[in-house]
């Protein structure tokens, strides 16, 4: 009987973690599909409407970037098919950060493509801790800030970005279209989430300096394409309408970000007086 009931406990609790995830409205509602489309070169958008993934096609098989949700990987497939890429054909997977919504489906992407997954260092004990479905977190190659990536003639670099995570990575790669060469950024993500601790953080206790040294670090990269880990960080939806309408490529936007960048810095400055303030500390 009391085995039965131990028996029955974990039966129930994993019918409780699968229901969970089933039914997390956010990757239900952050995974509807979006049309993937070519932002320029080898470069193409294959995320969702909310959560941004990229395809790097290169002569040797193709990068992702960001796994996203589990439930958005069929969407982010379905994409890949769509611009007539095979799935099977991605060789490395790489993510901007260790949050659920850019890479708990890194699992489900290696079993279905047995794709190296590299992440940078520091974001590895968030990452361990992100089991869905109990699977273990894939990790085949640990990057360091200023790595480099390399398959089939394109090569990514690996910029850490702390602050949002410890590990935030911003990615940026040269992608030729025509006879033209463009800087890439994909912005890992520069957000101050709600309940974010600034100030006298004790798991985290330099993050707001990683923040400040991030917003230097992306300032002092050269950017034509600006990109990011959600559609929204460089107006993904209204470039992509744009870019219906033919003419020069809305993608890019090294003004947009420019102004991006100061937006968000800004945010950042008024979180963290207030939160010195309420800390008592003043500015
Ligand atoms: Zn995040």
């Amino acid at each position: 009987m009391r085995i039965y009931r131990v028996l029955s406990c974990v039966a129930v609790s994993l019918f409780a973690a699968v229901a969970a995830r089933a039914q997390n409205p956010t990757a239900i509602e952050w995974s509807k599909p979006f049309p993937p489309h070519k932002i320029a070169g080898n470069l193409y958008y294959v995320g969702s409407e909310q959560l941004a993934s990229y395809l790097i096609t290169t002569p040797e098989g193709h990068i992702l970037i960001n796994s996203d949700f589990e439930q958005t990987v069929p969407v982010i497939r379905a994409s890949v098919e769509k611009l007539g890429f095979r799935f099977t054909d991605i060789k490395i997977l790489l993510g901007s950060h260790a949050h659920g919504d850019h890479m708990e489906g890194d699992a489900m992407v290696k079993e279905l493509t047995a794709a190296k997954v590299m992440a940078m260092e520091q974001d590895l004990p968030a990452l361990r801790k992100m089991m869905p479905g109990n699977k273990p977190h894939p990790i085949d190659r640990v990057l360091h800030d200023g790595d480099e990536v390399t398959l089939g003639g394109t090569t990514l670099v690996a910029h850490l970005t702390p602050g949002h995570t410890k590990g935030c990575t911003t990615w940026t790669m040269k992608v030729r279209d025509g006879d033209k060469s463009y800087d890439v950024v994909i912005v890992g993500s520069v957000n101050v989430n709600p309940g974010y601790i600034l100030v006298g953080n004790k798991d985290y206790p330099q993050i707001a300096d990683d923040y400040v040294r991030t917003f230097k670090v992306l300032k002092a990269l050269p950017c034509d394409i600006f990109l990011g880990a959600h559609g929204n960080y460089y107006g993904m939806t209204a470039k992509y309408a744009k870019l219906e309408n033919g003419g020069a490529n809305p993608f890019i936007d090294p003004t947009g970000y420019k102004a991006y960048l100061d937006e968000r810095e800004k945010a950042f400055y008024a979180n963290l007086s207030e939160q010195k303030q309420k800390a008592g500390k003043g500015n």
